[in-house]
C-alpha cells in the first residue's frame, strides 16, 4: 500500500513537473496505436517509454518496462505519429498581411517555430531565403532546445540565384548572385564553412521569361558542394531541366516537376538517392481548399480573420477559364506525383509554406499539404511515411523521423487514426518535442490577444 501510494505521489509530481516545462526522466505513454513512420504496419496497443527526452523501448502494452518512479500516461485510443517535418519552407518573411525582408527578425521566426510546433512540426527547413547572421544563432538555440514550445529552425543559409531571380522585395533578395562559375564555387564555399548541409539553388526559366543558371553554372555548384560533403536542392519544375539536373547528380528536388514520362522516371531509377518534395499548395488550393469555408477551426485560432479573407476573396475572384487551367495543371501534376510514387522515388513533404505574398499560414500548410498528397494519389500510409521519416533522411536529421530507440522524442498524439483519413492529423491531442510537451494553449492564447499577430 505504501509503495502504491508512493508511486502515485511520484507520478503525480511527475505530471506536474511535465505541465511546467520540467521534463521527468522517464515517461511511459501506454494504450495508443503507434504509427512508427517506419513503413510498418502501427502497433495496437503500444507502449513506449521516453527517458531523458529520447525513446529508448517500444512494444505492444505490457511488454514495456519501466523504470522504477516512472511517470505513466494513458493514451488509450489515441494514434501517436512521429513529429511531422517540413523539408521546404520560407520561415521569417510573412507578418499578417506583410511579407518581406522587413520582418525576418528573431521575434518572427521564433513566432513561425512556435507555430510549427503548434501543429506537430518537429523542424522545417528554410530554403535559401535566410541572411546574415541570425539563422546560424537561431539554428543553434532551438536545435538545443531553448525554446521548449518551438521546432528546430534549420538553413540552407543563402540560396544561389541567377541575377534575373532577384528582387529587392522578395525572399530571393537574400540569394547569391551566380555569374560564374569561380564566384559559384566561392559561394558554395563560405555556405560550407556556416555548416550548411543542405544547399538551395534556382533554376526556372519563369516560362521562358527569364534567363536560369546554365548546366555549367549548375553544374559547379553541385560539384562544389559534393566535394564539401554537402547536398544540393533545387527550385525546377521543368521536365527538361530535371532531367538534366538528374544527370548532374542533384540530390533534392524542391517541388513537384511539372510533367511526369519515362524518360524522367528512368533517370530517377538511376539515382536512387535523388529526393522529391511535392509543394503542392499552390497548385491545389486553387483548384481545392475544402478547409478554407468555413475555416477550420485551427486555421481561425491561429490567423488573422483579415489574412484568412485576403485567401478567400482570392480564390473566389478565379475566371472560370483560370480555374479550369489549374484544374488540367493540377491532374497532370496528380497523374506524375502517382507515377513517381509507384516507382519507388523518395518522395518527402516540403510546404513552400511562408514563401508567397499573403495567402500561406504558417504551421497549417503542413497538414494542407498531408491532404493534397492523398488528393494526388498517393496512400496516407505513404504520405505519413514522406513526412516523417523520408523528409528527415532528406534533410540528414538522424534523431528524428521515426519512433525507435536513440530517436529524439518528437511525436503527435492524435484524437484519430490518420490512415483512416489523412486530415485525422489536425485533430491534435498533444505535441511533444523532445520529451517536452508542447504549451499549446499558452501559444494559442498568445494568437488570439494579437500578442504576435502573423
Ligand atoms: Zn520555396
Amino acid at each position: 500500500m505504501a509503495k502504491l501510494l508512493l508511486a502515485l505521489l511520484v507520478a503525480a509530481a511527475s505530471a506536474t513537473a511535465a505541465a511546467q516545462g520540467v521534463r521527468p526522466a522517464a515517461v511511459l505513454y501506454e494504450g495508443a496505436r503507434l504509427f512508427t513512420g517506419d513503413g510498418s504496419a502501427p502497433i495496437e496497443r503500444s507502449a513506449f517509454l521516453v527517458e531523458n527526452g529520447r525513446f529508448t523501448r517500444m512494444g505492444r502494452q505490457g511488454d514495456v518496462p519501466a523504470p522504477v518512479g516512472a511517470a505513466r500516461v494513458d493514451l488509450t485510443g489515441k494514434t501517436v505519429i512521429p513529429a511531422l517535418i517540413d523539408a521546404h519552407s520560407h520561415i521569417g518573411y510573412m507578418k499578417n498581411l506583410t511579407s518581406g525582408p522587413q520582418n525576418y527578425t528573431r521575434e518572427n521566426i521564433l513566432d513561425h517555430m512556435r507555430r510549427f510546433a503548434y501543429f506537430g512540426v518537429a523542424a522545417s527547413q528554410a530554403m535559401g531565403s535566410d541572411f546574415g547572421e541570425l539563422p546560424f544563432q537561431l539554428r543553434e538555440e532551438l536545435r538545443a532546445g531553448k525554446d521548449p514550445d518551438a521546432a528546430r529552425f534549420l538553413t540552407a543559409g543563402r540560396g544561389l540565384a541567377p541575377l534575373e531571380e532577384i528582387s529587392p522585395g522578395n525572399m530571393r533578395h537574400a540569394a547569391y548572385v551566380v555569374t560564374t562559375v569561380e564566384g559559384a564555387r566561392a559561394d558554395v564555399q563560405e555556405l560550407a564553412q556556416r555548416k550548411v548541409p543542405l544547399i538551395k539553388m534556382w533554376v526556372d526559366t519563369r516560362g521562358g521569361t527569364i534567363k536560369t543558371l546554365t548546366p555549367d553554372l549548375y553544374g559547379a555548384i553541385l560539384d562544389e558542394a559534393h566535394k564539401q560533403g554537402m547536398r544540393v536542392a533545387v527550385h525546377a519544375t521543368a521536365p527538361g531541366d530535371a532531367k538534366n539536373l538528374l544527370r548532374a547528380g542533384i540530390d533534392v528536388f524542391g517541388h513537384m516537376i511539372s510533367d511526369v514520362d519515362d524518360e524522367l522516371l528512368a533517370l530517377f531509377k538511376q539515382h536512387p538517392n535523388t529526393a522529391i518534395l511535392l509543394a503542392l499548395s499552390a497548385p491545389r488550393r486553387i483548384v481545392s481548399a475544402p478547409w478554407l469555408n468555413p475555416p477550420h477551426p485551427l486555421i481561425r485560432d491561429t490567423v488573422s480573420p483579415a489574412q484568412i479573407k485576403r485567401l478567400q476573396d482570392r480564390l473566389a475572384a478565379q475566371t472560370p477559364e483560370e480555374a479550369a487551367q489549374a484544374r488540367q495543371a493540377w491532374d497532370r501534376l496528380a497523374r506524375g506525383v502517382r507515377l513517381l510514387a509507384a516507382a519507388g522515388v523518395k518522395i518527402g513533404v516540403g510546404t513552400d509554406g511562408g514563401g508567397q505574398t499573403g495567402d500561406q499560414f504558417v504551421g497549417w500548410t503542413m497538414h494542407a499539404e498531408l491532404e493534397n498528397m492523398v488528393a494526388a494519389g498517393m496512400t496516407p500510409a505513404q504520405v505519413l511515411v514522406a513526412a516523417t521519416r523520408n523528409s528527415a533522411e532528406i534533410l540528414g536529421l538522424a534523431d528524428l523521423g521515426t519512433v525507435a530507440p536513440g530517436k529524439s522524442a518528437d511525436f503527435v498524439v492524435l484524437d484519430a487514426n490518420p490512415l483512416d483519413d489523412i486530415t485525422n492529423t489536425r485533430r491534435i491531442s498533444k505535441v511533444v518535442l523532445r520529451g517536452y510537451e508542447v504549451d499549446r494553449g499558452r501559444l494559442r492564447a498568445g494568437w488570439a490577444t494579437g500578442a504576435s499577430s502573423n
